[in-house]
């Protein structure tokens, strides 16, 4: 075939166009559905080129071709596998490849090409997030694959060692460790109030919470430590906090604080888990603050202020999943009212307890938010099945 080149019209090079376009090479600005092989077409196809390691002539020949018909596939477009004697190439599986690589699964160079490393890279995340490890990327695995490795887990391999830990456990709690931290304390009360009808400070009220969490999931089977007392001497500094999870080897690390705001309208419930603005974050601490966050405001009905990426020192040396909870406003009446009372304080007991479950049940068999009934789920773990 001939080379198509530079000054060429014709539908081939409106193609070519559109899939420059489509990698961003092109600017979508230079006439969309032109089918002139102008200058700016050249020097996206010369860029192309260069990228996929092409030699650089700025001409469409069978080759450069090839690769441009491959880069068409945008990943999640078809089921990928690793096919003989000619693997399947393109765009997708190159996505498909980056993605791994990112949360550490090693499937060699990311080169496009669907073969036997990729397929095994696939079939050791599969098996990981409890799908049927046959190394092919179907939906199921493109939908995991959505959930957890969306943002970079790069650089901080125990993040991958997290999940790792937490899919080959099962989904039992016994004998877990969870490392409940009760916000400030000893010189530092937190948010306090001074027309509270108890007085409630936030380390006293945090540390009641903490309390009524540790029994929980003591009754679970799982080994609690609090990191501090109802009323220490001094007020441990968190990096303090995050280092005694880490030296008991939790499983989980639970912060827990109110919030406090000047506005008495400010209210609601927010989670945060490790992560940086540039994208960041701990894929299994984002999973955790997200059920809690979820798990909460289906039980309370605390306004829902989301979840948050955040690179403070609790979260960033902390090496388990761990997440900081702010079960609502101290400065709000409406919120001071629901933590004051004893019941509500369980219900959020009850939430935090759920979503440290769902974390341990395989993606797969995850259940609908606010549905586990806690005691129901302990004798169902209890008897060797999972509630599904
Ligand atoms: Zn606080």
């Amino acid at each position: 075939m001939r080379p198509i080149r530079p000054g060429d019209r014709g539908p081939a090079v409106t193609e070519i166009r559109a899939v420059l376009t489509g990698l961003d090479l092109l600017s979508k600005a230079t006439g969309p559905h032109s089918d002139e092989f102008d200058p700016a077409t050249e020097r996206a196809v010369r860029a192309f080129q260069q990228s996929r390691g092409l030699s650089v002539d700025g001409r469409v020949g069978a080759e450069t071709w090839r690769a441009l018909d491959a880069a068409r596939w945008r990943l999640g477009a078809r089921t990928l596998y690793h096919a003989v004697p000619v693997p399947l190439t393109g765009e997708d599986v190159r996505s498909l490849q980056e993605r791994l690589l990112e949360m550490g699964y090693d499937t060699g160079r990311a080169d496009a090409i669907y073969g036997i490393r990729t397929s095994r890279a696939v079939a050791q995340f599969q098996r990981e997030v409890g799908l049927v490890p046959d190394g092919t990327c179907g939906p199921h695995t493109m939908g995991a694959l959505r959930r957890l490795g969306r943002k970079v887990v790069g650089g901080r391999p125990q993040w991958l060692r997290e999940s790792d830990a937490i899919r080959q456990s099962g989904p039992t709690l016994v004998g877990r460790t969870v490392v409940i931290d009760p916000g400030h304390g000893g010189t530092d009360p937190g948010v306090v109030v001074a027309d509270g009808p108890l007085r409630w400070t936030e380390a006293d009220l945090m540390h009641d919470l903490a309390s009524r969490l540790e029994g929980r999931l003591a009754a679970a089977g799982v080994r609690v430590q609090l990191t501090r007392g109802p009323s220490p001497e001094t007020c441990l500094p968190d990096i303090d906090r995050a280092q005694l999870a880490n030296s008991l080897g939790a499983d989980v690390f639970i912060s827990l604080h109110t919030d406090g705001h000047a506005n008495p309208e400010a209210e609601g419930v927010a989670t945060y888990h490790y992560g940086t603005d540039n994208g960041v974050t701990s894929a299994t601490g984002e999973r955790l603050a997200g059920l809690v966050q979820r798990e909460i405001v289906a039980r309370t009905g605390l306004r829902d202020c989301r979840t948050h990426a955040k690179a403070w020192d609790l979260l960033r040396i902390t090496r388990m999943p761990a997440v900081r909870v702010e079960v609502g406003y101290l400065t709000s009446p409406t919120d001071r009212e629901r933590l004051i009372a004893p019941r509500f304080r369980d219900k959020l007991v009850e939430a935090m307890v759920a979503a440290v479950q769902r974390m341990y049940l395989p993606i797969e068999r995850d259940v609908p938010t606010g549905s586990i009934d806690v005691s129901e789920l302990r004798a169902a773990v209890a008897a060797g099945t999972v509630v599904d």
